[in-house]
């Protein structure tokens, strides 16, 4: 199979009909053979029942239905875990995202050799209080990560089976897919600017707070990629350097008091004193949050799970 495309939804019932067919439309028009897989992420309308019904009508229409929203990366890694066609695609299903770009979307991937091709909306039809918060989003992420694109949260992007086999996406994650992707080794990405459509039916899922969700997730994604297999290094680093900010003082108060200072001032009555006490305190505490991170970390099954590209000449015993 060519082409397996992942689609998340959640309240969609109006535009999946659609959606389908015109998918259907383009893949039979340019011989690609395809799976859709609609991930019905808790729909509370019909979703699911419409989904049920194409499914019927057309065999390449499969279909998931979650007990409750977990919301799109669940979906998501959902999909990815199903599917087996070359190149998998991801697409939302508000009609947002234009079926037409499936083909040169595939091309990319299969004779350009990218491992991910991003959509960019450079023509969006979305509100301003989208589009700029966006634009600083889209910033932060270029400059923490070190990957050129300029759309990271497109929902249409293509990939290589096996970067979707090789990552997993949770939490709010799928806004950093290419960040994921990239530290587990692929790194050709590649952009395609996408049509947009605005929001034919229903309402968007996702209000402001994706934003302030977006960015800590951000923290979250360099910390880990950097440090989550060896908190450590970064813990160890900063509890060091405040313990012995902290007793560098210590030894200058207690000689001055000691030695030095006349006036006869109270210990508790002076500034070093408390910044002493503060940087070992905070010294002592970063320390502790390492060892337990590397405690944590050394209990993780999944430690050493190294991704091996190719092998020459390895007996597999
Ligand atoms: N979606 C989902 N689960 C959720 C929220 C959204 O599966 O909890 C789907 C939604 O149905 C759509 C896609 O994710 O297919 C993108 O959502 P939306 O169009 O609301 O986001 P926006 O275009 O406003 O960024
Ligand atoms: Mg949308």
């Amino acid at each position: 199979m060519d082409l397996s495309i992942v689609i998340p939804l959640f309240n969609e019932e109006e535009s999946l009909p659609e959606l389908t067919a015109w998918i259907d439309k383009v893949c039979v028009a340019n011989n690609i053979t395809y799976e859709a897989i609609l991930i019905d992420d808790g729909s509370s309308d019909n979703s699911w029942d419409v989904v049920m019904k194409l499914s019927k009508e057309n065999p390449n229409i499969k279909g998931i239905s979650f007990r409750r929203n977990y919301g799109k990366s669940a979906a998501l890694n959902v999909g990815f875990e199903q599917v087996v066609g070359d190149v998998v695609m991801t697409m939302d299903a508000d009609l947002q995202d234009s079926p037409e770009e499936i083909p040169e979307m595939v091309k990319m991937i299969k004779e350009d050799g990218f491992d991910i091709v991003s959509g960019w909306k450079k023509k969006r039809y979305d509100p301003l209080t989208k589009t700029i918060p966006t634009k600083l989003f889209n910033w932060a992420t270029r400059k923490m990560s070190g990957i050129e694109l300029n759309d990271f949260n497109c929902g249409l992007k293509s990939y290589k089976r096996q970067v979707v086999k090789s990552i997993e996406v949770y939490g709010e994650m799928h806004r950093y897919i290419p960040v994921i992707a990239k530290w587990a080794g692929f790194t050709k990405i590649g952009e395609k600017v996408v049509a947009h459509q605005e929001r034919k039916y229903g309402v968007t899922k996702f209000g402001l707070e994706r934003f302030v969700n977006g960015f800590l997730d951000l923290f979250s994604i360099s910390f880990l990629g950097k440090f989550g297999k060896r908190p450590m290094h970064f813990f160890g680093l900063i509890g060091t350097i405040m313990f012995f900010i902290g007793f560098l003082f210590s030894v200058w108060i207690g000689i001055d008091k000691l030695f030095l200072d006349k006036t006869g001032t109270l210990l508790a009555n002076r500034a070093g004193f408390f910044i002493a006490l503060a940087a070992m305190i905070i010294g002592v505490q970063m320390f502790l949050a390492g060892f337990l991170g590397e405690m944590i970390s050394r209990n993780n099954p999944k430690r050493n799970t190294y991704l091996i590209k190719e092998k020459a000449n390895i007996v597999e015993l």
